[in-house]
């Protein structure tokens, strides 16, 4: 957004779904499912816009959440990590994952204040930081597995720093970051008195979870004391559209993200997240079924990508697959995205455009990358791989 002149630009993902039905391409760029999410699911939600025991279900609901809701999400909690929360104090429902990002970032940064992430990141954060008035500041995600750099992160911290945003898993890499990086992130935050806004949307997402378990950083030792985490029932249900979230972590912080959500939307729809109470409380086996359907689609995406001559990097957990052109190609990320658009039939996301640093360097391997997104019917995924085999 350019306040000067008023001017708005789209967000990447808008832009590349815009772009795909522009050239009626493959849109393998913004990652939401081109299925509906479990039909039990929809009819409960359906069913509770008449329920007067949603109640009432089309008024406001409390500003914090439906309290079954609310129970709902800390029982979660407690069965998957151990991690006990009073529902009233230390959960709060939020519209989608992106409010709570948003109200945890008025509530933590400062103005004139740093906050620090790894990148490739989000996009929502260095825009909700500058809504603060301070600054992301990026640390790379290293290479070639995009590992969180614990030592370099502690580097970037400054006086002004007042927090950090993680993402794990991680949207784009798939990067579910471990047990120990998570104790070390903590043990720095701790230390250095910074708070933590995790980012744990894609917690459901986790393709080998003996091999790369994902735990809420609610249950790393030390987290109560500086950390949030963030959920989401648009990607843990398949229902982007729903936009219903929540955040947890000790009742001080939560009631200091409270403060600032009552302002942004004071409270979030009913109907659907009396539904999402009722799905977390028993997910019926859509989960795991999920889980296997995505683990089929990256199969799908990662060797469609590897045939035609991109190097794609494995996938621990959520919904995109990231690549590297440069076997491929000299052009960067950015004009490749356009060539697939306009002449393939493909959208997909330059990862480049996921970064601060993003005009920096031509040299940057950043600028190489590119993410597709594999949360879309296999045909959908089968017909983008056919396209790159036979126009790239
Ligand atoms: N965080 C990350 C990392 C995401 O990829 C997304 C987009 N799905 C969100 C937050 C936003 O989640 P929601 O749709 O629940 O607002
Ligand atoms: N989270 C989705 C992605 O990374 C898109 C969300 C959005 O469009 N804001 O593609």
């Amino acid at each position: 957004y350019d306040g000067a002149t008023g001017t708005v630009t789209p967000t990447i993902y808008e832009r590349t779904t815009a772009a795909a039905m522009r050239h009626e391409a493959v849109n393998l760029g913004q990652g939401f499912p081109d299925r509906e999410g479990p039909d039990w699911l929809l009819d409960l939600a359906a069913r509770a816009v008449a329920d007067p025991q949603v109640g009432p279900p089309n008024q406001y609901a409390p500003g914090p959440g439906l309290p079954a809701l609310r129970q709902a999400v800390a029982a979660d909690v407690d069965r998957r990590a151990g991690v006990a929360l009073d529902p009233e104090q230390q959960v709060l429902i939020t519209t989608g994952a992106t409010e709570a990002i948003t109200a945890a970032i008025l509530a933590f940064a400062r103005p004139g204040g740093e906050v620090l992430t790894f990148e490739p990141h989000y996009d929502s954060y260095g825009a909700c930081a500058a809504l603060a008035g301070a600054e992301l500041v990026g640390v790379p995600l290293r290479g070639p597995d995009f590992r969180p750099d614990v030592d370099a992160l502690e580097a970037a911290v400054t006086e002004r720093t007042t927090m950090i945003l993680l993402n794990t898993p991680h949207n784009p890499t798939g990067t579910v970051f471990s047990a120990e990086e998570m104790r070390r992130i903590v043990d720095l935050a701790v230390r250095h008195d910074l708070r933590i806004m995790c980012d744990e949307v894609y917690e459901r997402l986790v393709f080998d979870d003996a091999a790369h378990p994902h735990r809420t950083i609610l249950s790393t030792p030390g987290a109560e004391q500086v950390a949030v985490a963030v959920g989401s029932a648009g990607k843990s249900f398949s229902v982007t559209g729903w936009k219903v979230g929540w955040i947890t972590g000790s009742a001080t912080l939560v009631n200091q993200v409270r403060g600032v959500k009552q302002f942004l939307s004071f409270s979030s729809g009913p109907a659907y997240q009396h539904a999402v109470a009722e799905g977390l409380a028993d997910d019926r086996g859509f989960f795991a079924e999920n889980v296997a359907e995505l683990t089929a689609g990256r199969e799908l995406l990662h060797r469609g990508l590897t045939a035609a001559g991109l190097r794609a990097h494995h996938t621990e957990a959520g919904y995109f697959v990231v690549a590297d052109i440069s076997p491929l190609t000299d052009l960067s990320g950015e004009a490749f995205c356009r060539l697939l658009a306009e002449e393939v039939g493909v959208a997909a996301i330059p990862v480049s455009t996921l970064t601060i640093r993003h005009a920096a360097s031509a040299e940057d391997e950043l600028q190489k990358l590119v993410r597709f997104a594999f949360c879309k019917r296999h045909e959908t995924i089968i017909e983008g791989m056919r396209r790159l085999a036979e126009r790239l």
